[in-house]
C-alpha cells in the first residue's frame, strides 16, 4: 500500500511565510530573503514527510499566495489590464506581477485592481479567481512546479507535483468574453498543460496529482465532455505518466462513472465526507485503475478512529488487494494547523483527542502498519476514542436534556410580524428611514492595546473595564450628536465576533498556534468546539446595560448567531453539526433573554456565515437552510413581541435563498448592498419580503466618504423596491476596520440622506 498526502500546510508553523511576505511587500526584506524563507519551509515539509515514511510527498503545494494564482501565472492566464504593467518588467512572471495579480497595483502611475477572491468550495480558504479572456495566448514561462520538483530532487526527495486539474481550473474561473466557450478554452489550455506535464516527467516525476474537486459537485452534462477530452489528451501525450486524479470535499455520486472512465492511473476519493462511496466504486473499479483512500480527515482536527478507517481499508483490500491501493488524508492538510505538539497550554485530557497536520501524517503511517497486520498502534487509539465517548467534559446531561426538550413553539415568535411591527413601533417611536450601524466602531490601536494589556496582565480588570466604558461613553455621545436613531455600544471589548463568545461558553477550547491560511498572508485561528455547549453566565449584558444607561435612544444588543459560530470554528465530529448549532442556539437564547430582561429593546443576532454553510450539492441545500433557520429562530424567539430582533448578513447573494431568509422572521435584516447598487435588493422585492430591511448604503471596505447624493440615490432605488416604512438606513457592515474621522463624516452624510428621504415622503 502506497501512502499519499495530497498537500501540506505552507504558511509555516510560526507563520514564517506570512511574516516574510508582509515584510517583502513593505520593502523590509529583499526578494532573496523571502525566497530563502520559502525554500526552508518547503525543505522542512519534504524532509518531515520523507522521514515519516510517506511515499507520495506533495510538491508545488507550496505557494506565496495561492495555488490557483500560481497556475494562472505558470500558464499565462493574465488579464489584459495587467499587460502594460507586465511589459515594464524584465522578467514577465516576476514576483512583482504575481503579487500585483494577488493584491492589485497602485504605484508608478498604475492603478490596477487585483483578481477577485472567493472561497475554495466549502472551506474558509480563499483562492484567486482566474479570468479567461478570448485574446489570451497561453504559454509556459519558468514553471514553478518544475522548479520545486527539481529543488526537492536536489535534496534527494522525489515528489509528486500537485496541480489544479484543467477542468477544475476552468470551472473555478470566470470567462470574461461571451464569445469564448469552455470547449474552446480547453483547446487553448491543453497544449500548455501537456507541455507542463512533459516538463515534469522529463525532470523525473513519476506521479502527478491533478486536483479535480469539481467532480464532487453537480455538473452540467457538457462538463463530462470537457473531462473526457482533457484526460484523453493527457493520456495520449503522456502514456507513461502516473496521473493521480484527486477528488475531495464530498462524494462522486452521479459523477462516479465519469470519474472512473477517465484514463488515469489512480483516483483519490474522500472517505471522510463520503465513506459510502467506497461501496459504489469498488465493484466497478476498472482492473487497471488504482484507488487512493482518503481516510484521515484533512478538514478537522480530531484524531482518526482507527477501527473505523480499518473497516474501510479492509473492505478495499478484500476486493482489490493491496497492490493497487493508496492510503492517505482526505484532502490537502492546508485546512488544519501544523502541529499539536506546540499546544502546550491545551488541557491534556482534550488534547489527546486531537491531531493536527503532523499527527495526521503519523496516523496515515499507523493505519498502513495496522492494515499490514501489526496492530500495536491500535490500543492507544482505542483508549483515546473511548475516553472521548465517555468524557464528562464533553457530555453534559443538562444540555442533552434541554436539547431533547426543544419544541416547535420555542422557534416561533408569539405573534406574526405585522402585529409585532405595530407593538415595536409604539415602544420605539422611530422615524421613517431609521438610521443605525451594524455594530462595531473603529478598533483603534489604543483599543487593541487595552485588550492586549489585559491579556498580558499589564493592566487590571478594573482599569480595563473603566477604559472600555470610557470608549463606549464616547461612542454613544458621538452617535447621539450625529443624530443616529438606533445606537450600538461599539464592540470594543471584542477581538473577534466568534472568539469573544467562544471564550465565554463551555465546550470551547483555543489554541496558541493553531493557524490556518485564510487567504494570502491572512491566517485565522479557529476556536475548537469539543463538547456540549452551554452558557455559564451572561456574556454581553453588562456592556449593553451600561451603554443603554447613557442614552434615551435605543441601544442594540449585539450577538453572533449559532450558524456563524459553527461555521468559523472547528466543530466536533462525534455528533451532527446541526446538533452543535442547536446547542449554540440555546446558549445565545439565554443571552437574548437576559438582554431583554436588562431592558434592551432591540437585539441583533449576526449571521454573516449562513450562506457559507450551504452544502456543495443542490439536493442537500434546502435541508441545511431549514435547519439553519430553525437554529436562528431558536436563538431569538424567546423575546416578547415588542422586542425587536435584528439580523445582519454580508457578502451575500440572496436570490436563491430568499425564502429561507424570510423564514428567519427577523424583524429587521441589514445586508450588504451598496457595491451592487442595490441590485441585491431585487431578490427581496421580487419575493415581496415582508419584514423590515436595511440595505447598506455605503461600502465600509474603503476609507472613502460617500456623498449625501449618492446615498440618497441608493435609498431612492430601495424605496422603489420596498415599502417605505420597512426601509432602514445603515452602512454595509461593521466599522471596526475604519478610522474615526471618515466614519463620522460618512455617518453624518448618511443621516442627512435619511432626513432628505423623510422630507420627500
Ligand atoms: N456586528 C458585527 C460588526 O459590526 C458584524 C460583523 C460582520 O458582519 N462580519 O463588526
Ligand atoms: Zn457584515
Amino acid at each position: 500500500m502506497i501512502t499519499n498526502i495530497p498537500g501540506y500546510p505552507r504558511i509555516g508553523s510560526q507563520r514564517e511565510l506570512k511574516k516574510a511576505c508582509e515584510s517583502y511587500w513593505t520593502g523590509k526584506i529583499s526578494l532573496e530573503r523571502l525566497e530563502l524563507t520559502a525554500r526552508q519551509l518547503r525543505k522542512e515539509n519534504w524532509t518531515f514527510l520523507q522521514a515519516a515514511g510517506i511515499d507520495l510527498i506533495p510538491s508545488n503545494d507550496f505557494s506565496y499566495y495561492d495555488q490557483i494564482l500560481d497556475m494562472c501565472v505558470t500558464l499565462g492566464i493574465i488579464p489584459a489590464r495587467f499587460q502594460a504593467l507586465r511589459a515594464t518588467f524584465a522578467n514577465p512572471n516576476c514576483p512583482e506581477l504575481y503579487f500585483a495579480l494577488a493584491r492589485g497595483y497602485q504605484k508608478n502611475n498604475f492603478d490596477i485592481t487585483a483578481l477577485e477572491m472567493t472561497k475554495w468550495f466549502d472551506t474558509n480558504y480563499h483562492y484567486m479567481v482566474p479570468e479567461f479572456e478570448a485574446a489570451q495566448e497561453y504559454q509556459l514561462y519558468q514553471p514553478k512546479c518544475v522548479a520545486e520538483f527539481k529543488e526537492a530532487l536536489s535534496l534527494g526527495i522525489t515528489t509528486k507535483p500537485v496541480l489544479p486539474g484543467p477542468v477544475t481550473l476552468m470551472l473555478c474561473g470566470k470567462i470574461k468574453d461571451a464569445e469564448l466557450s469552455y470547449p474552446q478554452l480547453l483547446e487553448k489550455l491543453l497544449p500548455v498543460y501537456i507541455q507542463l506535464l512533459e516538463a515534469l516527467q522529463q525532470a523525473g516525476a513519476n506521479w502527478v496529482q491533478l486536483d479535480e474537486p469539481f467532480l464532487v459537485t453537480d455538473l452540467d452534462p457538457a462538463v463530462s465532455d470537457l473531462y473526457h477530452r482533457a484526460y484523453s489528451a493527457i493520456r495520449q501525450a503522456l502514456p507513461q505518466l502516473n496521473v493521480l486524479l484527486t477528488t475531495y470535499f464530498g462524494g462522486l455520486e452521479d459523477n462516479t462513472v465519469l470519474a472512473l472512465q477517465l484514463p488515469v492511473k489512480a483516483l483519490h476519493i474522500d472517505l471522510v465526507r463520503a465513506p459510502e462511496q467506497l461501496d459504489t466504486i469498488l465493484p466497478i473499479l476498472p482492473e487497471d485503475k488504482w484507488l487512493s483512500l482518503g481516510v484521515v480527515d484533512g478538514r478537522n482536527i480530531w484524531k482518526n478512529d482507527y477501527a473505523q478507517s480499518l473497516a474501510l481499508i479492509e473492505k478495499a483490500v478484500n476486493k482489490i488487494g493491496t497492490e493497487r491501493l493508496l492510503l492517505g488524508t482526505s484532502c490537502s492538510l492546508l485546512h488544519v494547523p501544523y502541529n499539536l505538539d506546540l499546544e502546550t497550554a491545551l488541557d491534556p485530557g482534550i488534547r489527546q483527542w486531537m491531531a493536527f497536520a503532523q499527527q495526521k501524517v503519523a496516523e496515515v503511517m499507523d493505519l498502513k502498519q495496522i492494515a499490514a497486520g501489526d496492530l500495536s498502534p491500535l490500543a492507544d487509539n482505542q483508549s483515546a476514542m473511548i475516553s472521548r465517548k465517555t468524557s464528562a467534559a464533553i457530555h453534559i446531561p443538562a444540555v442533552k436534556a434541554r436539547m431533547a426538550d426543544i419544541r416547535n413553539v420555542d422557534m416561533q415568535r408569539h405573534s406574526i410580524f405585522p402585529h409585532r411591527q405595530v407593538l415595536q413601533q409604539s415602544v420605539l417611536q422611530l422615524p421613517l428611514f431609521p438610521t443605525t450601524t451594524i455594530g462595531s466602531f473603529p478598533q483603534t490601536t489604543e483599543i487593541r492595546q487595552l485588550r492586549a494589556d489585559l491579556k498580558k496582565g499589564v493592566i487590571t480588570e478594573e482599569t480595563y473595564q473603566a477604559d472600555i466604558r470610557q470608549a463606549i461613553t464616547e461612542t454613544i455621545y458621538r452617535q447621539e450628536s450625529l443624530g443616529l436613531d438606533v445606537l450600538v455600544h461599539g464592540e470594543f471589548e471584542r477581538n473577534d465576533m466568534v472568539e469573544y463568545f467562544g471564550e465565554q461558553l463551555d465546550g470551547f477550547v483555543f489554541t496558541q498556534n493553531g493557524w490556518v491560511q485564510s487567504y494570502g498572508s491572512r491566517c485565522v485561528k479557529p476556536p475548537i468546539i469539543f463538547g456540549d455547549v452551554q452558557r455559564p453566565a451572561p456574556m454581553t449584558v453588562a456592556w449593553s446595560r451600561y451603554a443603554q444607561s447613557l442614552t434615551t435612544k435605543p441601544v442594540k444588543g449585539m450577538l453572533t448567531g449559532p450558524i456563524t459560530i459553527l461555521q468559523w470554528s472547528f466543530v466536533r465530529n462525534d455528533q451532527p453539526r446541526m446538533q452543535t448549532a442547536f446547542q449554540l442556539a440555546l446558549a445565545i437564547r439565554d443571552e437574548v433573554k437576559d438582554l431583554e430582561d436588562a431592558g434592551i429593546t432591540i437585539i441583533q443576532v449576526d449571521e454573516p456565515a449562513l450562506r457559507e454553510g450551504l452544502p456543495l450539492r443542490q439536493a442537500q441545500r434546502a435541508a441545511y437552510l431549514v435547519e439553519a433557520v430553525k437554529a436562528f429562530r431558536l436563538a431569538v424567539s424567546t423575546v416578547d413581541d415588542a422586542t425587536q430582533i435584528h439580523t445582519h448578513m454580508c457578502y451575500a447573494e440572496f436570490n436563491d435563498i430568499i425564502e429561507h431568509i424570510a423564514a428567519m422572521d427577523a424583524d429587521v435584516i441589514t445586508i450588504e448592498t451598496s457595491r451592487s447598487q442595490m441590485e441585491l435588493l431585487e431578490a427581496f422585492a421580487h419575493f415581496s419580503y415582508p419584514n423590515e430591511t436595511g440595505p447598506g448604503v455605503y461600502d465600509i471596505h474603503s476609507p472613502r466618504v460617500p456623498t449625501v447624493a449618492e446615498m440618497e440615490g441608493l435609498l431612492d432605488k430601495a424605496a422603489q423596491l420596498l415599502p417605505v416604512r420597512n426601509i432602514w438606513v445603515n452602512p454595509d457592515c461593521g466599522l471596526k476596520t475604519r478610522k474615526w474621522p471618515e466614519t463620522e463624516q460618512a455617518l453624518l452624510n448618511m443621516v442627512v440622506a435619511a432626513r432628505n428621504m423623510r422630507s420627500k415622503k
